[in-house]
């Protein structure tokens, strides 16, 4: 089984970069900072399973193929690609500046299309494979401040939907997962807080009255891509403890 994940130096990813690691998965771990991927593999291989880093930015269209090409060559197929990587700046609709709409929507979206493109070229030849794309659970209530990254969460959803009614008939099942609040490195930006302040304030806006974990994520992106869902396309798996209910 070889597994892509994107974003996988850090948080959710990492987590399921090592999950599927200790199913015995061959793991590619991508992301920009080829320091982090680094020390994410060291993480992984720990797991027992075979990893390797390549670095890429997924909002560049060369790199996202050459991405996809060079785990193929490296392990000869693509079974499962969690497209993971993503980013959240908060702001007013009123202040945000073009640029940090375009950061948002090209990593989020078009990062997610250009992937999903890549992947589905190589799995159709390949006889099927599993996608699943984090989204989040921004994509089905508005939470404050955060309206460029529900937007694009939104849409990754639109995408989901609309890839997995096509290329169904090809083996290739696609699904998305919507996370609610995971105190993971996305969140810690906030100079003016500790790590304490953050889960407790993030902990507050869920009615379980706690964040959820990277591992109880994975843990479900697991499930999706695995035979146990055989039947499960075009579908979001939402993991909010009720938040968004
Ligand atoms: P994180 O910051 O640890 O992970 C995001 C990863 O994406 C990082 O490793 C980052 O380097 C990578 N990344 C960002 N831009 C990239 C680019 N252009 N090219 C390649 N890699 C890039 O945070 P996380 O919470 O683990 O986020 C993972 C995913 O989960 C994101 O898509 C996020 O939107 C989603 N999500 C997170 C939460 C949460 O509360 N943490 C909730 C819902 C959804």
């Amino acid at each position: 089984m070889v597994v892509l994940v994107t974003g996988g130096a850090s948080g959710i990813g990492l987590a399921t970069a090592r999950a599927f690691a200790r199913e015995g998965a061959r793991v590619v771990v991508a992301g920009r900072s080829r320091e982090s991927l680094d020390l994410a593999v060291a993480a992984v291989r720990e797991e027992g399973g075979e990893a390797m880093a390549l670095p890429c930015d997924v909002r560049s269209e060369e790199q996202v193929e050459r991405l996809v090409s060079q785990t193929v060559s490296a392990y000869g197929r693509l079974d499962i690609a969690f497209n993971n990587a993503g980013v959240s700046l908060v702001g007013s609709l009123s202040e945000f500046s073009a640029a940090e709409w375009d950061e948002v929507v090209s990593t989020n979206l078009t990062g997610t299309f250009l992937l999903m493109r890549a992947e589905i070229n190589h799995m159709r030849e390949n006889g099927g494979g599993v996608i699943v794309n984090n989204a989040s659970n921004a994509a089905h209530m508005t939470l404050p401040l955060l309206a460029a990254y529900s937007a694009s969460k939104a849409a990754v959803l639109s995408l989901t939907r609309a890839a997995a009614r096509e290329f169904i008939v090809q083996d290739i099942r696609i699904n998305a997962i919507s996370p609610g609040p995971v105190d993971t490195p996305m969140w810690a930006h906030r100079p003016d807080e500790t790590p304490e302040d953050r889960r407790e304030r993030m902990a507050a806006a869920s009615p379980s009255g706690r964040v959820g974990t990277p591992e109880e994520v994975a843990d479900m992106v697991l499930w999706l891509a695995s035979p146990a869902a055989a039947y499960i396309a075009g579908h979001d798996l939402v993991v909010d403890g009720a938040m968004s209910s």
